[in-house]
């Protein structure tokens, strides 16, 4: 198989109370891992074997962009959570959220209100585009924003796999919880590696 499910760097109970093990089991272990399979499953026998992830998802549609771009958003999250996070951003981008959004709690209620107006399954996104200007998006299913050639610095899964055996229907509050874990270590890094 080319694609592997990545260990995750933390313990599948690490997140808690915000996430708890069992969501973390279900949406990585069984979510995740589904979404890799189906994919290679797709590509197998195909030019896109010899691809990244990222390469596959800006070039394909259909099913093999559905799971490829879904493999990605997926590894994209759950790689910027920590159970003791860096719980806000310094440096030069907290100087650009300051200066793109007025304040890093007007950014966290503009991210917070893009997850939870999204109608059905989707993401929300901050990302910073080509002129160097922040941006946050929500987009349904398994979008991404790398194929409107903008960079992901940050994204949130909406999809109630993601929340639904902690939250129900309570959107808002998975998404205000996430904070917490939310590690702007990795999403400072992400966006220097932009400059
Ligand atoms: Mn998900």
């Amino acid at each position: 198989m080319k694609f592997e499910l990545p260990a995750l760097p933390y313990a599948v109970n690490a997140l808690e109370p915000v996430i708890s093990a069992r969501t973390v089991e279900f949406h990585w272990g069984k979510h995740e891992a589904a979404y890799i399979n189906n994919l290679n499953n797709l590509i197998a026998g195909t030019p896109f074997e010899a691809e990244t992830l990222e390469e596959i998802l800006l070039k394909s549609d259909g099913a093999i962009y559905n799971n490829a771009a879904q493999a990605w958003n997926h590894i994209f999250f759950f790689f910027q959570l920590a159970p003791n996070a860096k719980r806000e951003p310094g440096g030069a981008l907290r100087q650009a959220i300051d200066e793109d959004f007025g304040s890093f709690a007007a950014f966290q209620e503009a991210f917070v209100k893009a997850g939870t107006t999204l109608f059905g399954s989707g993401w929300a996104w901050l990302s910073v585009k080509p002129n160097g200007k922040l941006e946050i998006t929500q987009g349904p299913n398994a979008q991404n924003p790398l194929k409107n050639g903008v960079t992901p610095l940050l994204t949130a899964d909406v999809w109630e796999h993601a929340y639904y055996l902690d939250y129900q229907n309570r959107r808002a509050d998975f998404l205000s919880a996430l904070w917490d874990i939310i590690d702007w270590k990795v999403v400072e890094k992400r966006y220097e590696d932009t400059l």
